[in-house]
């Protein structure tokens, strides 16, 4: 019989750290609580998940003579001499010697009791950070206090965590809070509980909670600073697993709950797609085959699907989503088509209906300029199933659209709304107790790293096959002083019947500021070049103007198309062969290749020229390079991503989700293998810990629910 004091089920319950305020600590009132809600702490658990971001090592007396510039340390030595120099400002030195050799102390701000205390003899212990000085090396406006010669001072037990503060909340006021709550985590009527089972850190030689947090807030003399700095110690790697596989483990959660649900079974009779498939113009690639038969599996499911579809740009996703369409219209059932821009939801609202108006399927349109009658016939159509199809932008998931019978949610380009967007407009699909398939298409490829956490609740398909007969993008980089040979080359181009894209910067800030700089660049353009037709487009137009001009561009009424990045994703206009993009290096890399697809959609070499304003950055440099040198997206996105972190990568809305307390995609990839084995293990065996879990790092109201 066990002992009742460590029997679990007769212990008196300890409070959990996660349920108790920092307002119950000493020294917390409201106006401490206040700074404390500055750095994300509001319970005890928070404060100990508070981790330092470096350390100084305070455990030990480091000789004067071993010091090197850069060090921080401790050192001791008895006053030689204290002098004021007038320079260009007035200072304070005083130069201590510890027989192994002496070191200057810069004071800036002094007082005259602060010198007249700095006499010759007197013993001093400093800390401060080492730098090359005059004569000796120096360490400005130490830390510092006279040692008695006959009371020793101890030096500190542990390296000192030095923690992100902010303003009213510095150093040693975090100290004493975080020694309060190690003091709880110590006390038998508090816990942090470990929701690790105990074998799956043992194996992978992890220490436990507790353990890694003790150590992370104290660690002893002996440890390997530049490991903890690196954040590569396994009591951080313990923790960044725990936080990563909650991440993970949450979006499990929401596959899970979805799976629950039931999802019409669409089986189609191949009426609609054989005759379209038919009817186009090429036949498939092997991978648009092969995507449509993983998709076409999905359909006849009773759980709803939800998958991922990558491909890079020009892969032909659109075609793919349009079968997946016309099953669900054979199956009596409706189709939405979501687009993250008014102008790619207009170019699929054309394609579609006039892929499928031949094959007798009305398809509605919908957007947040469609008013009026417009607007209301959309709404019948839609709501009462006249229209199997219906494309449009978000306007599609607003209240008042109701749709007859939703049995598929196909979103495009889906890294432009965010995850919890995606989620939201799951459940606004909701049709009664019927949840309609989705299908989600990107051409910004998933790094693994983010699939994993931001993406785990997907099934993925990926088209890695371009359609045949295309030539490779040729690109260049050039700097903006040649920019008469890049008028030349538009006007060569132009004159051979072939269109271009001048795609303008983005040096303003504001909208307006930059549609106004797009104006005068296609009246510079258009004084230069009066033999082209050329056109503007841009985000403040109207949609009415703008649908007028991308329609002539399409016509090859156009020859010279002059834009801001409204035209960045989706727009297809294959004879357009020349893409020049101003002020390259301001964009981010995926950016760039979803600018430059669109050319090299058609058979014609095609070529992009990134021009750049001087000077441009070892980075930037390196960066327009991985451009020149690739043409694949995937590997574009992976070395996009080593250069610029995961959250510039798939731009800030997506970034919520992305930000950990501890993990660090990059630094903690390894442990991303990890999370789908664990997150099976933790589901199967130890179920009752995930909720807990889950809790722990994303709290209570992150559900994704809503928008
Ligand atoms: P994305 O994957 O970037 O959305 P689209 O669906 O817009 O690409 O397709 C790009 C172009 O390629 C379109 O003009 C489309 O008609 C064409 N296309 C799609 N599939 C094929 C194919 N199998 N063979 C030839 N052209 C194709
Ligand atoms: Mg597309």
């Amino acid at each position: 019989m066990a002992n009742s004091r460590t029997d679990p089920t007769i212990a008196p319950v300890a409070t959990d750290l996660a349920r108790l305020p920092v307002t119950t600590l000493r020294n917390v009132g409201p106006r401490m609580a206040e700074r404390l809600e500055r750095l994300a702490i509001g319970t005890v658990q928070d404060l100990l998940f508070h981790l330092p971001l470096r350390y100084q090592d305070r455990t030990r007396i480091v000789p004067i003579g071993s010091l090197r510039p850069g060090d921080q340390a401790v050192v001791e030595g008895e006053v030689q001499l204290t002098e004021i120099k007038f320079g260009r400002r007035r200072m304070l030195l005083c130069r201590i010697g510890d027989g192994s050799g002496s070191l200057t102390l810069r004071f800036f701000h002094f007082s005259n009791a602060q010198k007249e205390a700095l006499v010759r003899g007197t013993r001093l212990r400093c800390f401060g950070e080492v730098r090359k000085g005059g004569a000796t090396l120096e360490i400005i406006h130490p830390e510092y206090s006279r040692v008695e010669q006959d009371k020793p001072q101890p030096v500190e037990e542990y390296l000192t965590p030095v923690y992100p503060a902010t303003e009213g909340l510095q150093q040693a006021g975090l100290r004493r809070l975080i020694d309060q709550a190690i003091k709880l985590l110590d006390s038998t009527h508090y816990a942090l509980p470990e929701w690790l089972p105990e074998t799956l850190l043992a194996r992978r030689g992890l220490p436990g909670l507790r353990e890694s947090l003790l150590f992370l807030h104290r660690p002893p003399p002996e440890t390997a600073l530049e490991q903890l700095e690196q954040g590569r110690h396994p009591a951080q790697r313990r923790l960044a697993l725990e936080e990563l596989l909650a991440h993970h483990l949450s979006m499990r959660q929401l596959r899970l709950a979805s799976n629950r649900h039931s999802a019409p079974t669409l089986h189609g009779n191949g009426r609609y797609t054989k005759t379209f498939v038919q009817q186009l113009p090429f036949a498939l690639t092997s991978a648009q085959q092969r995507v449509g038969r993983e998709i076409a599996r999905d359909l006849v499911q009773a759980e709803p699907m939800q998958r991922l579809v990558q491909g890079d740009v020009g892969s032909g996703k659109t075609v793919v989503a349009a079968i997946a369409a016309l099953q669900a219209v054979e199956a009596s059932y409706q189709a939405a088509v979501m687009a993250p821009t008014e102008l790619l939801a207009e170019q699929h609202y054309r394609n579609f209906s006039r892929w499928l108006k031949p094959l007798g399927i009305e398809v509605a349109w919908l957007s947040g300029r469609i008013k009026g009658k417009r607007r209301e016939t959309a709404l019948e159509a839609i709501g009462s199933g006249r229209a199997a199809i219906a494309v449009g932008t978000h306007a599609l998931f607003q209240e008042e659209v109701d749709f007859a019978r939703l049995g598929l949610v196909i979103v495009d380009e889906q890294h432009r709304f965010g995850v919890h967007q995606r989620l939201a407009l799951r459940e606004k699909g909701v049709q009664g107790a019927i949840h309609p398939h989705q299908l989600i298409m990107t051409a910004t490829p998933i790094p693994r790293t983010l699939a994993m956490t931001a993406y785990a609740d997907l099934d993925v398909s990926v088209i890695d096959e371009l359609p045949p007969g295309r030539t490779p993008v040729e690109t260049v980089v050039v700097s903006d002083q040649r920019r008469d040979e890049i008028i030349e080359r538009i006007r060569h181009a132009c004159g051979d019947g072939r269109q271009s894209y001048w795609v303008c910067s983005l040096i303003e800030e504001s909208e307006s500021l930059q549609c106004q700089a797009a104006e005068e660049t296609a009246q510079q353009l258009t004084a230069q070049l009066d033999e082209l037709r050329i056109a503007l487009v841009h985000g403040r137009m109207k949609a009415d103007d703008k649908e007028q001009v991308m329609g002539a561009f399409k016509n090859g009424d156009i020859d010279l198309l002059v834009a801001t990045t409204v035209i960045e994703v989706g727009v297809d206009v294959p004879n357009a062969s020349l893409m020049i993009i101003e002020n390259a290096e301001r964009f981010g890399l995926a950016q760039l290749h979803q600018l430059r697809g669109r050319v090299g959609r058609g058979a014609t070499r095609s070529s992009c020229v990134l021009m750049y304003h001087p000077p441009l950055s070892e980075q930037a440099r390196a960066r327009l390079g991985i451009l020149r040198e690739s043409n694949d997206g995937f590997e574009i996105a992976r070395r996009d991503l080593e250069l610029r972190g995961p959250g510039e990568v798939l731009g800030t809305r997506q970034t919520g989700v992305l930000q950990f307390r501890i993990a660090d995609l990059q630094r903690d990839q390894a442990l991303l293998d990890e999370l789908p084995g664990l997150a099976e293990i933790l589901l199967c065996d130890h179920p009752e810990t995930v909720e807990p879990l889950i809790r722990r790092w994303l709290g209570e109201g992150q559900r994704y629910g809503s928008v």
